[in-house]
């Protein structure tokens, strides 16, 4: 079965009138007017096929859709239609919307899947507004504490809870609600899947995260007077150990990622060599021992140079978040579903913060990626094709149908073994 990708393909466009920007992107920050009114427009549609509105103690809205055993917990969809401050129509919207085909598929081939269905819409994912990001998912595993979340406040001083009252956003559906499972699709955010004319990128976690903290120190001397052996420079020793690092991790660990965001010059002038210098490093990998290995070898590099240059070196961690390994059977039915339908695709692991990530420690679950032009996000300009965003959409629809029958038939076999 497949689902009705010209329809989709409208309600995504529908959807990115509600805060356009001049360069055809989307505003709806978390809470704001703009978002309450995506909210309203997802509503209408979820109205004309009979879907229940709730809305949980955080914010979070949940359409929901009867199963034929409607106390089982339910099979949920989801993703965020908040966006960036001149963000794109696709993150976190994409998911949304797929979900809301797959309802309108099923209840146009009258089908009554054995769990429930819920498409849920979290709040405030971005974390543009209020930070954290991923504000709606965490509360609801209970990461984030429900209190801290509703006093988080914006740049004006505005909390989320006030938000939520104004809004008419906050319910009382219980958080941490058991789910069956959880199935996010979602736009790539990078250029691999494009790259290798894959449809789908089957997801199989989220890699590690480790933030490390540096403090290089030389000694300040005069840019004129100070002959170059006589130097402890540590803008050039750092230079030296920023590039030695990189090459190392290109070299050593294929699937690694490292990025050098910030760098604050104390004290700086044109003319003086500079004595200290905190900088930040972001190693990435899908396995954590791998990151570890990472971390040890950024250590040793770090020191060596520092000695070659007489600095001292200061490396302390900031944030470490460990992999994401998504549950198997959620990823072996979107496999099977995308070998129904014959879609190109490769394994993958997610490089951004996702919602899934969260409710991955809650409830088995996986993600579903379809590729995006050029690779762009948090980009007025990102953009995906049209086929695309239906064969995601079908790989949605097949995966979900996939893990209800398979459970309900093993809860029919165990109910006939009863008996
Ligand atoms: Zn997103």
């Amino acid at each position: 079965m497949r689902v009705n990708a010209e329809r989709l393909w409208q309600m995504l466009m529908e959807m990115a009138k509600i805060g356009a920007t001049d360069k055809g992107g989307n505003t709806r920050l978390a809470l704001s007017d703009q978002d309450i009114f995506g909210r309203s427009l997802l509503l209408e549609w979820a109205r004309k096929i009979n879907l229940s509105v709730h809305y949980d103690e955080i914010g979070n809205l949940i359409l929901r859709r009867s199963g034929q055993n409607d106390t089982e917990s339910p099979i949920v969809m989801g993703s965020h239609l908040d966006t960036q401050p001149k963000g794109g129509r696709f993150d976190g919207i994409y998911g949304v919307l797929a979900g809301m085909e797959v309802m309108q598929r099923l209840t146009e081939e009258n089908i009554t899947t054995y769990h429930p269905l819920e498409l849920i819409v979290w709040m405030n994912e971005e974390g543009a507004r209020f930070t954290p990001a991923m504000m709606g998912s965490a509360t609801f595993v209970g990461i984030l504490p429900k209190q801290q979340a509703y006093d988080t406040t914006d740049k004006k001083g505005v909390s989320v809870y006030q938000e939520l009252i104004r809004t008419q956003q906050l319910g009382k559906y219980p958080l941490a609600r058991p789910f069956q499972a959880y199935y996010e699709a979602h736009i790539e955010q990078g250029p691999v899947l494009e790259n290798n004319q894959v449809a789908i990128g089957v997801v199989s976690g989220g890699q590690a995260i480790l933030w490390l903290d540096i403090e290089t120190r030389g000694k300040a001397a005069h840019a004129g007077t100070t002959p170059m052996n006589f130097r402890k420079d540590t803008m050039v020793g750092t230079a030296e150990m920023i590039v030695a690092v990189e090459q190392h991790i290109i070299e050593k660990f294929p699937q690694g990622l490292v990025t050098f965001g910030e760098m604050q010059v104390a004290n700086s002038s044109r003319n003086t060599i500079p004595e200290h210098i905190q900088w930040t490093i972001d190693l990435r990998h899908p396995e954590d021992d791998m990151l570890m290995a990472m971390e040890v070898a950024t250590h040793k590099l770090l020191n060596s140079f520092a000695v070659q240059r007489g600095l001292e070196v200061r490396i302390s961690r900031h944030w470490f978040s460990p992999s994401t390994c998504f549950d198997q059977v959620c990823v072996a039915t979107v496999q099977e579903a995308v070998d129904q339908l014959g879609y190109s695709n490769q394994p993958i692991v997610s490089g951004a913060g996702h919602d899934a990530i969260n409710i991955a420690k809650h409830c088995p679950t996986t993600m579903i990626f379809i590729p995006c032009i050029g690779g762009l996000s948090h980009n007025e300009a990102e953009d995906v094709h049209f086929n695309d965003a239906g064969r995601g959409a079908d790989v949605l629809l097949n995966a979900i149908l996939n893990y209800d029958q398979k459970y309900a038939r093993s809860m029919r076999q165990k109910q006939a073994e009863a008996i």
